[in-house]
């Protein structure tokens, strides 16, 4: 990838309100903090933008959309084609009883937060780092809730641009899985919680802040759960039984805290992390026979010379 290259993808692309960007490091804006850059980066104004933008480009040009990256594995190669992220014009909270309306940009967390305020549950979310269209994507969830059972709709926009309203039975959600294509990009989406009292609330979210803090690496330059956990199992006991607890290559390292987390301790590339993980799931495989899939999504292109663990 050239900044060359780069400049000449942004003059092909259409006129926006928002912000393209040639050669965008996205390293620092990822949990990792690693990887190259986007070949362009675009920061719509707004979903009318974004909408536009996905019509009018040429439609040879890879799209991706990345939410804070929490879950997600820049290569460090960096990523051809535009990558989308979410901004301001994405950060709307709208509450109606108990039924809460945000962004796909919105932070799990403020979700919470705006819900609280308002006297409305929606605990779980404050323990997941990521955005509402990571959520969406991921069907993310914790301590027994996931987004499937607390979504009513949601929006999304295909890759012609064309926005859908989604049921949550059109959604296809199960666990860490999203029916809908790949290529689509959710705007936003529609949550219901529970009325609750705010100082419960309150209680409960600081429970879940203060159980994360123990059992998960939540400071370090991580990407929450490496692998899904395979039906019957879970993937860390699996991780431990085959030695890879504290295991490291390069920068990378298993967790010490929880194994199903891969760490950056500071100089690690993105290939030092991936190749980590499919030595993981080498020993894995090796000791229980269990395959494990990856649950963080990887963009880029692969580096030379990784060896997948199994297919
Ligand atoms: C410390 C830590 C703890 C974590 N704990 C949990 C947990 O308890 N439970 C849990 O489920 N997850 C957990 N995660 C993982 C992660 O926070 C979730 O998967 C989250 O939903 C990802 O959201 P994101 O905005 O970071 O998405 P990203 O990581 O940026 O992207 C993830 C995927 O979603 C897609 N995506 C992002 N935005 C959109 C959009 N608008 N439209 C369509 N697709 C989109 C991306 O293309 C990518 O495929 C944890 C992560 C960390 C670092």
């Amino acid at each position: 990838m050239t900044a060359r290259r780069a400049q000449n993808l942004i003059e092909r692309l259409p006129p926006v309100r928002g912000r393209l960007t040639a050669e965008a490091p996205l390293a620092p804006v990822t949990w990792f903090r690693v990887g190259g850059p986007a070949e362009v980066l675009f920061r719509p104004a707004d979903a009318e933008d974004l909408a536009e933008f996905l019509a009018k480009r040429p439609a040879e040009v890879p799209v991706t959309v990345i939410g804070v990256a929490s879950n997600l594995l820049v290569r460090d190669d960096g990523v051809e084609g535009v990558v989308v992220r979410l901004g301001r014009g994405f950060a709307a909270i709208e509450i109606s009883g108990a039924r809460v309306t945000a962004g796909a940009g919105v932070l799990d967390l403020n979700v919470a937060i705006a819900a609280r305020a308002a006297g409305v549950g929606l605990e779980f979310l404050s323990g997941i780092p990521g955005t509402i269209g990571g959520a969406l994507r991921m069907n993310a969830g914790a301590y027994g809730r996931e987004i499937k059972d607390v979504l009513e709709s949601a929006v999304a926009l295909d890759n012609a641009g064309v926005r859908h309203a989604l049921s949550l039975a059109e959604m296809g959600l199960g666990y860490r899985h999203c029916g809908v294509p790949e290529d689509w990009i959710f705007v936003g989406a529609t949550l219901r919680g529970q009325a609750a009292d705010r100082d419960a609330i309150q209680r409960r979210m600081a429970e879940i802040q203060s159980e994360r803090e123990a059992s998960q690496p939540i400071r370090a330059r991580t990407g929450g759960s490496t692998f899904a956990n395979p039906p019957g199992h879970k993937a860390w006991e699996l991780i431990d039984a085959a030695g890879c607890r504290g295991l490291a290559r390069g920068g990378a390292m298993v967790s010490e805290k929880h194994t199903n987390f891969l760490i950056n301790t500071g100089p690690a590339t993105a290939a030092d992390i991936e190749g980590l993980g499919e030595e993981v799931r080498r020993r894995v495989f090796e000791k229980s026979g269990v395959r494990l899939e990856w649950e963080i999504r990887r963009i880029g292109r692969p580096a030379p010379g990784l060896k997948e663990a199994a297919p």
